[in-house]
């Protein structure tokens, strides 16, 4: 479905600059996401931190004829004498305006999502459900924000028989927007639970704007147990259909008359709406499946679908693999493996993440894609469509496996292609046996088996993994930035890989989002992001005096400490020729570690800077001793006032502007009125509160898997010398990590605990350098079951505590044999 351009100006009401015919069909908000300039119209959206109309030079120069701005640039006929600008008033209510006006054209069910957790898993299987018999539109992956849900809903096209939207909240007054887009014919709240609860006053709170959403809406879907939401929907004065559920109350219309878990399934009784008493299986037993499950059941029926078909097809549920995640591959290859639904809009989104990541001269991208399924194309049109994303998006190698895209991929325009009928037809390929130095994203709907293609060319090494957050990350991020101006900039620590959770993706992510300035600790540590494709400046925190050539090679920036230190920095520089190196100078104002005497050195060292022009500063930064503690806030004030003065006399004694810095992670958040010009974001950026030792946003996860059980009498000893006496009947189970990955061995002899199926089992005996003992005594699990070391269910601040140590101990100590493994919603 497109509109021209004329329609499009009519829709937001716009004011129009440039008369050229156009029709859009794609909108975009981030640049780097440009796929199909010739049909695009870009919004140039304001943050706090940036503006999008920065980006439509180049937009233009890539193409791009449409923009919706706030501000038309002022010579627009002779600068872009092809484009069309529309000027609005916001260009992010534009969007939401146009999205509105295209869901108006629908009259057609719209079910709206909201909800602390589920919505996702919720739209899935309402997807899967219900797309056997019509054409369903829905969000992709979990595009449910502001601006996510406008660009979802102008998915929906002459095809689609019913929409499904997610539409997420983080702070009240963002539902209303979101309603009036989505304008859900039947309105769903999955449950409330602790998400974003520091932007409300009270969960209560967060459950009104919430049920926003429900206003206009003919059906509303809900939770009748819950008190709360009860009481919250009580006083909307809605009067339209209450589609609740409850396992208590027989009179509402989804009652749920039993659940009975067996084996691996769980079935539901039901009675809907005073009819037939009714039953389902799933092939799930955790409490959210069964939950969600519940809810897609009350939709489902509600849309028409009847028993005998939802008993069948919630039979065959599939789980929803929510993340990309990035694994190392054989060969110089690296995977993204997405084994989200595959559609062609989750394709598109896997593509742009794949494209926009740098990497290392030379690697080409290849895509593995499985037959896509329910797309409501003919085959033809879909296999073109999704040759033309490919090649867009930088793919040199397509390879096609299924029956209906192996026939088609031959027409694709990537430099190279390859089709296959079956996973087993390509494992035996040489093309398979010729992936090398390749960026692979794997994407297969579930019945082709890709995950036999994942474990060959993974590299198995041992079964613990780091699994590292990056939405977290990000979140964390964006956190820490909500303290500072937004011209305020800002240096990520990555130093000591990135602490523990690897430099490398870590620094590409941050890299997509803009930061200003990574830090690392030493020269090789920048040298090796360069060669992985780190384009962002570089700061390196403890020069090496034998690694001057590799800064300059590298454009790597040191920080300057001493006196001996600039000399020899110096002197290398004029060597090789070098002026105007950016040095960052650190001055020493109570840690007594490094740097120089803001009184003392100030005068000698602004001589030598000035009597020299091989380095310039390019910023001047000192250190907070103790921003995590109250006790310490007196010091800090008198290290921040020796820091001011010196600074300044600093940047006196030059024409150019020299960055001020003092703020760590903690200081960031305890004073936030001294983030001068830049701040250092270290601990903060890995989920760490070091103020209240406490998780912001987790971002790593220490797992491994039961390698073996045993049951072990009571008075038996378990691991070396003798040390775990059982005082019971045990079960031990072994799991491979032990003191060489990182595991403490002060956590042993029952002083630190893991958790297996989500329980408490205490580390027994030693713990051992590759294998570590635990008590699983009473614990539901079998051999090959995860257990969390530390992470989303176990703060890493336990293990610190226990170990009388600060989290970036164990974070740091977590070994390079250990696989990090990153992934992304
Ligand atoms: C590591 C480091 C930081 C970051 O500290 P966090 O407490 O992790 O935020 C900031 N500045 C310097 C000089 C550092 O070495």
């Amino acid at each position: 479905m497109t509109y021209t351009i004329e329609k499009t100006a009519t829709l937001i009401g716009a004011r129009r600059y440039g008369c050229h015919e156009s029709k859009i069909g794609f909108l975009l908000t981030d640049s780097r996401s440009l796929c199909f300039p010739e049909e695009t119209l870009f919004f140039a959206l304001k943050s706090r931190r940036n503006d999008g109309h920065r980006y439509i030079p180049e937009l233009y120069r890539r193409g791009v004829r449409n923009f919706v701005v706030t501000d038309v640039p002022a010579n627009y006929a002779a600068d872009y004498p092809a484009a069309n600008f529309l000027r609005v008033v916001s260009a992010l209510e534009a969007l939401q305006r146009l999205a509105e006006r295209h869901r108006d054209a629908f009259d057609i069910p719209i079910v709206g999502i909201t909800g602390s957790n589920g919505k996702t898993m919720v739209k899935e299987w309402l997807h899967q459900l219900m797309s056997p018999d019509m054409y369903v539109t829905r969000s992709p992956r979990s595009y449910n924000s502001q601006i996510g849900v406008p660009l979802s809903v102008w998915l929906m096209n002459e095809r689609t028989r019913l929409g499904i939207f997610e539409a997420g909240i983080s702070q009240k007054g963002e539902m209303a927007a979101l309603r009036d887009i989505i304008q859900p014919t039947i309105a769903v709240l999955t449950n409330i639970g602790a998400a974003h609860q520091e932007n409300f006053e009270s969960m209560e709170a967060k459950c009104r704007e919430k049920v926003l959403l429900f206003h206009d809406a003919d059906t509303i879907v809900y939770n009748a147990d819950d008190r709360m939401i009860s009481e919250v929907v009580g006083e909307l004065a809605y009067t339209g259909e209450k589609l609740c559920w409850s396992t208590r109350d027989n009179s509402v219309s989804m009652y749920v008359k039993s659940i009975a878990k067996e084996g691996n399934a769980t079935t539901v009784t039901y009675i809907y709406k005073g009819g037939e008493e009714n039953k389902y299986s799933i092939p799930f037993i955790d409490e959210a499946s069964v939950t969600n499950s519940i809810v897609c059941a009350a939709v489902a029926l509600r849309l028409g679908l009847g028993v005998d078909a939802l008993k069948e097809r919630m039979s065959r549920l599939e789980p929803v693999a929510m993340r990309l995640e990035v694994k190392e591959g054989r060969h110089g290859c690296t995977l993204i493996n997405d084994s989200y639904n595959s559609d062609i809009n989750a394709l598109g989104i896997a593509l742009d993440f794949m494209n926009r990541r740098p990497d290392h001269k030379g690697r080409s991208r290849t895509l593995i894609l499985s037959d896509i399924f329910q797309s409501g194309e003919e085959p033809e049109k879909l296999y073109e469509n999704v040759g033309d994303l490919a090649v867009k998006r930088g793919v040199h190698k397509l390879i096609g496996i299924g029956p209906t895209i192996s026939r088609y991929a031959a027409r694709a325009r990537t430099p190279e292609k390859y089709g296959f009928a079956t996973v087993e037809d390509f494992i035996h390929s040489k093309e398979f046996k010729n992936l090398r130095d390749e960026v692979i994203l794997l994407k297969g709907a579930r019945q082709f088996g890709f995950d036999k293609i994942t474990e060959l060319l993974v590299q198995k090494v041992h079964e613990t993994v780091l699994e590292v957050n990056l939405n977290a990350m990000v979140d964390n991020l964006n956190h820490y930035r909500s303290f500072l101006r937004p011209e305020t900039k800002m240096v990520c620590m990555i130093k000591a890989n990135a602490y523990g959770a690897g430099s490398v993706e870590i620094a590409k992510t941050l890299q997509d989002h803009r930061v200003d300035y990574l830090a690392v600790a030493v020269a090789d540590e920048g040298a090796m992001l360069r060669g992985k494709g780190i384009t962002n400046s570089i700061i390196i925190m403890n020069p090496e005096f034998s690694a001057f050539k590799t800064m300059f090679d590298n454009d790597l920036e040191p920080e300057v400490y001493s006196f001996r230190l600039l000399s020899a920095l110096v002197k290398a520089a004029e060597k090789e020729g070098i002026t105007g190196y950016p040095v960052h100078i650190k001055i020493d104002t109570g840690m007594n570690r490094l740097g120089f005497n803001p009184e003392r050195d100030m005068d000698e060292l602004i001589d030598r800077l000035k009597h020299q022009d091989a380095v310039i500063p390019r910023s001047v930064f000192s250190h907070f001793v103790g921003s995590d503690s109250n006790d310490f806030d007196n010091f800090s004030a008198e290290q921040f006032a020796r820091f001011d003065k010196a600074s300044q006399r600093l940047q006196e004694a030059f024409e150019h502007k020299i960055l001020r810095h003092m703020d760590n992670s903690a200081g960031i958040e305890h004073f936030p009125d001294r983030q001068l010009d830049m701040c250092r974001l270290g601990i903060g950026l890995y989920g760490v509160d070091s103020r209240t030792n406490t998780i912001i946003n987790n971002v790593s996860t220490l797992k491994t898997t039961i390698l073996q059980l045993r049951h072990v009498p009571a008075s038996q000893t378990v691991g070396y010398s003798r040390k775990g006496t059982l005082e019971r009947d045990s079960v031990i189970a072994a799991i491979p990590i032990g003191y060489a990955d990182g595991l403490n061995r002060r956590l042993g002899n029952r002083r630190g605990y893991c958790l297996v199926n989500g329980q408490k089992a205490e580390y027994v005996g030693n713990i051992c350098m590759d294998v570590a003992m635990v008590d699983v005594t009473g614990i539901a699990c079998a051999e090959g079951d995860s257990v969390e070391i530390f992470g989303d269910h176990l703060p890493v601040t336990v293990l610190s505590d226990i170990l009388g140590t600060i989290p970036y101990e164990v974070l740091t100590g977590i070994s390079n044999r250990v696989k990090r493994v990153y992934f992304q919603d």
